[in-house]
């Protein structure tokens, strides 16, 4: 195939993922979204094989088996709380593929036994434009040291994280000198990736590169706690959109370039859309500690005398004669599996004329699009999806809020409390509604750690008890009215 026919259907690829993350951003086109993009990296992986002239395709044929049989595996089994684990393995795996990109492009090249690993410690004889004439040469060496290093980063680091949302490592363990310990590895990667650019042969700068990108992919999410994960996540996904980038630059694969600085891009603004709706910088999460700003708040204070508990009937009954009733989903609602029984309940209040909304936050839950996707799970028709924005100003004109395992995205402390630790986070007001009913297990915080004033509110009713058998407690309850 000639370059200009390849580069051209490379752009057709780039053009449906770029249609196809237009898609992803309204629920009603996600779908035909996935698709597009799905349909672009067929016709990317099609003409790169045909492009390279494989002789034997026995090996491409059976990773690509594999790979599809784990991959839909993984799919179809995983559960929708455990989603945040997967996308952290799966950016691990891209890093990794990009980091095994620049090893095989480096050590092909070196021509070395890379199973002697003391052939690896002499320096070997190299033409001047082994790697390319002048600049060409540079640009790759270049692009090979930053894909090992940001590769190698996101595959240490992605699997820390999945470890840590997997509950299987609890501890947060820095370096000594915390970010200056991670600072000095940093370091010690960039001396090596320029030697690796001045003196290319030697296979020693590679391999002190690796091991100072892996420790460094290691210190840098260790010690940061597992509910900050999403966040961390989000920009691991950025720099495994990056290294395979730069993975795009090694092999002058420009579907590789455009497909990886699509995901690059896409993790960054992600990033920081979670950083702005948690009110906190980058920096913070990765750095610092959420609940260490701010005067300790005394919970007792707060709650004492002043909390009004309810059964799950006497809310139906108040249910019974509401006009308009907004559902505010959280992060115990996903720890219940409740999304299809506040469907039924959200039926059975529609059956009898109410008129029910969901009030969505961007970070309920424990990912971006967390509550979206469990409710589309139920069936909730998108439209009924209410962004923050949107519901905010109509909770004065609704009758009942139901809050169901959702904690400090309705924490009014977060308008009110300057000095709290979320202070200046936007939150629903869902405090403006005429009552507010709060099904959770007791009064523990949520992730932030802070009591709610919401909870010891004269209208607000606590129901306490797990989110899914409050809700279907309240539906079996209006049914018999
Ligand atoms: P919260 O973490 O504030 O609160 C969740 C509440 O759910 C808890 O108070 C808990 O109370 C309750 N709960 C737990 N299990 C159950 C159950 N089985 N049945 C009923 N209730 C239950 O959740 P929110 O969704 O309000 O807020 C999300 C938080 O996560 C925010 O602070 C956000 O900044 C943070 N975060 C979100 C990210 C995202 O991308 N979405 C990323 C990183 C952090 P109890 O134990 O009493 O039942």
């Amino acid at each position: 195939m000639s370059p200009t026919v390849v580069n051209l259907i490379y752009l057709i690829a780039g053009i449906l993922f770029i249609l196809g993350i237009k898609g992803l951003t309204k629920p009603s086109t996600a779908v035909r979204g996935n698709q597009l993009s799905s349909l672009g990296m067929l016709i990317a992986i099609v003409v790169t094989l045909l492009n390279a002239e494989v002789v034997n395709f026995t090996y491409i044929i059976a990773g690509g088996v594999f790979g599809a049989a784990v991959g839909a595996f993984m799919a179809l089994r995983i559960q929708m709380t455990s989603m945040p684990q997967m996308v952290a393995l799966l950016n691990g795996f891209g890093g990794g593929a990009s980091l095994t990109i620049a090893l095989a492009e480096y050590f092909s090249v070196l021509n070395v036994d890379a199973n002697s690993f003391a052939e690896l410690l002499v320096p070997v004889a190299l033409s001047s434009d082994a790697f390319g004439a002048g600049g060409e040469g540079q640009v790759t060496l270049i692009s090979i040291g930053l894909t090992i290093l940001i590769g190698a980063v996101t595959l240490v680091g992605s699997l820390v994280a999945f470890a840590k949302l997997q509950g299987l490592s609890k501890k947060n363990i820095g370096l000594p000198g915390g970010p200056a310990g991670n600072a000095l590895l940093l370091l010690g990667a960039v001396i090596a990736l320029g030697c690796l650019v001045i003196s290319p042969n030697q296979a020693v700068t590679v391999i002190t590169l690796v091991a100072l990108a892996l420790l460094l992919g290691l210190f840098l999410v260790l010690p940061i706690g597992g509910a900050d994960m999403p966040v961390v996540i989000a920009l691991l996904n950025s720099y495994s959109g990056l290294a395979a980038a730069l993975a795009g630059f090694i092999l002058g694969n420009t579907v590789l370039i455009i497909a990886g600085s699509l995901v690059g891009t896409s993790g960054l603004i992600l990033t920081k859309i979670m950083c702005v709706a948690m009110n906190r910088s980058l920096g913070n999460v990765l750095f610092g500690k959420m609940a260490a700003a701010g005067e300790k708040i005394d919970a007792d204070e707060i709650y004492a005398g002043k909390v009004t508990s309810a059964q799950p009937d006497e809310v139906a009954m108040m249910l019974e004669v509401a006009k308009r009733v907004v559902i505010v989903p959280g992060y115990g609602m996903a720890m219940a599996q409740a999304q299809h029984a506040v469907r039924e309940l959200a039926d059975s209040m529609e059956s009898r004329g109410i008129e029910v909304e969901y009030g969505i936050h961007p970070v309920a839950g424990r990912m971006p699009g967390h509550m979206n996707v469990l409710l589309a799970e139920a069936e909730v028709p998108y439209d009924k999806l209410v962004e923050m924005d949107r519901i905010n100003p109509t909770f004065e004109d609704t009758d009942v809020v139901i809050v169901i395992g959702a904690n400090d995205v309705t924490n009014p402390m977060a308008r009110e409390a300057e000095g709290s630790p979320i202070y200046g986070m936007p939150i629903l007001n869902v405090d403006k509604a005429r009552n507010v009913v709060v099904i959770k297990r007791s009064l523990s915080p949520g992730f932030a750690g802070l009591p709610n004033p919401l909870f010891a509110m004269d209208h607000t009713l606590m129901v306490y008890g797990d989110g899914k058998k409050a809700v279907v407690e309240m539906t079996t309850a209006l049914n018999q009215i």
